[in-house]
């Protein structure tokens, strides 16, 4: 359907909506969500905290979120071992929700916004919808941070939001926290570092939260969608200074979080543990798909996350095409010639290696 008689804004004329094929397919191994449902208990928890709810939905939440808030720190200071109260906490709809907060709080017209690719495929996105000028370099070879090339963005653009994944999507890279602070001393605005795949990381690889008490510029934001497997739920969060998280209360729209997402995430909270149960099976899946890829001879990148980036291939279209027709979905992303896969259930990986010596796609 054509949009040309609409009067939609210029830069959005011919884009598409964001978003992974969600296909009906076997082994969904695309967008690294967690294979594991909730168990039994936390799903009947959850349904007894949404009947209560119900019975007040008549009335607004509390668009302040202070108890999830208090619940958040006290999960995040465990993960990390950093003390965080409830003020440095604020939660939205999702992380996503919460970098479009940031760049409506710190971005904007005639302001820039900096990160280095290959990268997240919707930091552009949050950037153009909220008019913020969006600039990229480029990382190392190995998908490390390329600390001069950061300076020389930096000096040229001046950016008040620099934007870093760590653990990097699709690259699963990681990011040592000496780069991290390196990155805080040359940049003259707002740090974000986004650790969406923070608990996923392998023993030792600190989490950013560990400067937050050293640079009130640093935004660490975590979500519930992937280790928690809560991505239903649509729960993100940030962990900042509290001027940070009040410069962001400004933009929120009021009652941004309903009562329902507020419950169900503190229900996920109360039962962290049995959520976050399969974090160490699926670290161990991960780190075996990432030696058997390698023993078959294909390139693979370093991951401290839930998938697994991987190629060179000629024509990787035609190799996802194939995985697919084995009914194994992958994602299509990252540089030319590489291929992602999110790490599923044993059973589910199997099939993946199954289906990968069935294709014949040609290496790069
Ligand atoms: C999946 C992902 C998110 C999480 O998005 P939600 O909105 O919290 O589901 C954030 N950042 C990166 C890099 C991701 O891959």
């Amino acid at each position: 359907m054509s949009l040309e008689p609409l009067p939609l804004r210029e830069e959005l004329l011919g884009q598409q909506p964001y978003g992974a094929p969600q296909l009906d397919v076997p082994v969904q191994l695309n967008t690294n969500e967690n294979p594991y449902p909730p168990p039994p208990a936390v799903v009947a928890a959850v349904a007894a905290a949404a009947a209560e709810v119900a019975a007040g939905l008549n009335r607004y939440p509390d668009r302040e979120c202070l108890a999830l808030r208090q619940d958040l720190a006290g999960y995040l200071s465990r993960d990390t071992g950093v003390a965080l109260t409830a003020e440095q906490l604020w939660p939205a709809n999702g992380s996503n929700e919460i970098m479009q907060q940031l760049l409506q709080a710190f971005g904007g017209p005639g302001r820039t916004a900096v990160s280095f690719a290959p990268t997240y495929s919707m930091y552009p996105e949050y950037a153009r919808n909220t008019h913020t000028r969006w600039v990229t370099g480029r990382r190392q070879d190995d998908f490390g941070l390329d600390l001069p090339e950061v300076a020389a963005l930096v000096q040229a653009h001046q950016p008040s939001v620099l934007l870093l994944a760590s653990p990097n999507n699709p690259t699963g890279t990681a990011l040592d926290l000496s780069d991290i602070r390196r990155v805080l001393e040359l940049a003259p605005g707002m740090v974000v570092i986004d650790e969406a795949y923070g608990e996923f990381r392998r023993a030792g690889v600190p989490s950013a939260v560990e400067l937050l008490a050293e640079f009130p510029r640093l935004v660490v934001t975590r979500t519930m969608s992937k280790a928690f497997a809560l991505a239903g739920g649509r729960l993100g969060y940030l962990a900042a200074g509290p001027a940070v998280v009040d410069a962001v209360r400004i933009v929120r729209l009021p009652y941004h979080l309903s009562a329902l997402s507020q419950t169900v995430a503190r229900v996920a909270l109360a039962h962290a543990d049995q959520l976050l149960a399969q974090v160490s099976t699926l670290r161990a899946e991960r780190d075996a798909t990432v030696g058997w890829l390698r023993e078959q001879g294909y390139q693979v990148a370093e991951s401290d996350a839930n998938f697994v980036l991987f190629g060179r291939f000629t024509d990787r279209h035609a190799v996802w095409q194939s995985l697919l027709e084995h009914g194994v979905l992958i994602r299509e992303t990252g540089p030319e010639g590489w291929l992602r896969v999110s790490v599923g259930t044993p059973a589910e990986m199997q099939q993946f290696r199954t289906a990968l010596n069935l294709t014949t796609g040609e290496r790069a």
